[in-house]
């Protein structure tokens, strides 16, 4: 098939390398000229493991070239859009007007035929509202809706071999027939290994990805608030999340109670699904992810308690060792990162805060050039009054206490992550605050 890829971020710059090791003629496009650039030099534009591999196998191909132009995508009859859809600012909604752009920018270069496909997450009724944009500027061009389920960290897997497919179609049937075979076609390997296929009509399509985060959002919120009722009863919520989780219909996966979940989509899409329920008449069905949202905030603020509790209410002036900065490990992704809140409010109670992570400084430092950050992890936790664990790289998990509590001024740690083994850690002299657990020391 050729396809294009129209936005070339997390989601789209990986899809368009998959398609073309899958053995698709691919063009990914973005408006970002530096973003271009990079992906045409063969080089990830952000850190997502086996990226790089990819983007040298596809390119070697010479199945994958990059543009800036959208008269690129002329070329091909297959076209994804995968651009942002960030939260409105002082506002729940979605922000569409990057999909609304892509879409007309393309309008132009469509032919007959030709297949655009949605993968951006959309609130329900916005595929609906763009065929009614594609019948007018593009006659006998076919909308089809594919949400993406690619989590960052594994997305290479995830795109090349996904665990189940979804595809809304159009209610016309020869076009839903046309636009069913370009599908079939592009993801021809991963149904030939029996992935499942979900064709359905675009609503529901478009709900199924945002009924998927709520519900993961909702597990994750749900853990943290039963930690907030074992911190009031000296009960351990890892503990209990292990008695639950043996329960089959429960299971154990997103019941890591911590600091929360960020990043930039269940975040966003949790809020955008409360907005687009309110325009539905049906705030009440989705009033719970209010709550969700809620707790998952407090989660943040208690580290940040925890830290200033563990520094006697006076954190003015003290160092503290913040271990991450990405909202979750093999990202470099800070977008509504739990980790960077979390050094943003104690840099605001005027901490002398040091920040470190693996790969995501260089994102953290463009969001908030006030933080002190520090590439080097020796240096972060040389003489720290307290160490924070927020985001759990492997490197900061399986720390040795006795080592570290030589380097640093005070056997302090809170570990917003419940990643460490508290009896270890107290074992070795430290201090120690986890979240739904018993506090050991002091
Ligand atoms: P991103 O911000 O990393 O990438 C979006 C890209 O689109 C940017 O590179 C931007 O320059 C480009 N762009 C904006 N307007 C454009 C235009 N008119 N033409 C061409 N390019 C344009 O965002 P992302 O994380 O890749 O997310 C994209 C969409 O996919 C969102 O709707 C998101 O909710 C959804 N999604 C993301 C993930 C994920 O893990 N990141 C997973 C599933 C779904």
């Amino acid at each position: 098939m050729r396809i294009s890829v129209i936005g070339c971020g997390y989601l789209g710059a990986v899809h368009a390398a998959a398609m073309a090791s899958l053995g698709h003629e691919v063009v990914g496009i973005d408006v970002d000229e530096a973003k271009i650039e990079a992906l045409r030099a063969g080089i990830a534009p952000f850190h997502e493991p086996g990226l790089p591999e990819l983007l040298t196998e596809a390119g070697a191909t010479g199945r994958l070239r990059f543009s800036s132009d959208i008269a690129a995508a002329a070329e091909a009859t297959v076209h994804f859009i995968a651009v942002g859809t960030p939260q409105v600012r002082g506002s729940n909604a979605a922000d569409l007007t990057y999909v609304d752009a892509a879409l007309a920018d393309l309008l132009p270069h469509l032919a007959p035929g030709d297949v655009v496909v949605g993968k951006s997450t959309v609130p329900v009724g916005t595929a609906a509202r763009m065929q009614d944009v594609l019948a007018e500027g593009a006659p006998g061009a076919i909308l089809a809706w594919n949400p993406e389920f690619l989590r960052e960290g594994f997305a290479v897997k995830d795109s090349l071999t996904p665990d189940r497919i979804v595809v809304g179609l159009p209610r016309d049937a020869d076009a839903a027939a046309t636009a069913e075979a370009a599908m079939r076609e592009v993801y021809a390997d991963a149904l030939a290994t029996d992935t499942p296929l979900v064709l359905t009509d675009f609503a529901t399509a478009e709900l199924v990805k945002v009924a998927a985060n709520a519900f993961l959002a909702t597990k994750i919120s749900f853990i943290n608030a039963m930690a907030e009722i074992a911190e009031a009863t000296d009960a351990d919520v890892t503990q209990l999340a292990d008695a639950i989780g043996f329960d089959a219909r429960i299971g154990r996966r997103f019941l890591g109670a911590g600091v929360g979940f960020g990043g930039g989509c269940l975040p966003k899409d949790i809020r955008g699904f409360i907005a687009r329920a309110e325009e539905l008449g049906r705030a009440e069905s989705v009033a719970f992810l209010k709550e969700v949202d809620a707790i998952n905030l407090r989660r943040r603020q208690k580290v940040v308690d925890h830290v200033v509790d563990l520094l006697d209410g006076e954190p003015f002036g003290k160092k503290v060792a913040v271990l991450g900065l990405a909202f979750k490990p093999h990202s470099d992704d800070v977008r509504d990162s739990p980790a960077l809140d979390v050094a943003v409010r104690l840099k605001g109670l005027g901490a002398d805060v040091r920040a470190t992570d693996p790969y995501a400084i260089p994102n953290a430092r463009r969001l908030h050039p006030q933080l002190d950050f520090r590439e080097s992890f020796d240096d972060t936790v040389a003489d720290a009054d307290v160490v924070v664990l927020v985001t759990e790289w492997d490197e900061y998990r399986y720390l040795d206490p006795g080592a570290l509590g030589e380097v640093v001024a005070q056997r302090r740690v809170v570990d917003g992550r419940n990643s460490y083994d508290p009896a270890a850690w107290h074992a070795a002299g430290w201090t120690y605050r986890g979240l739904g657990r018993p506090q050991l020391g002091e």
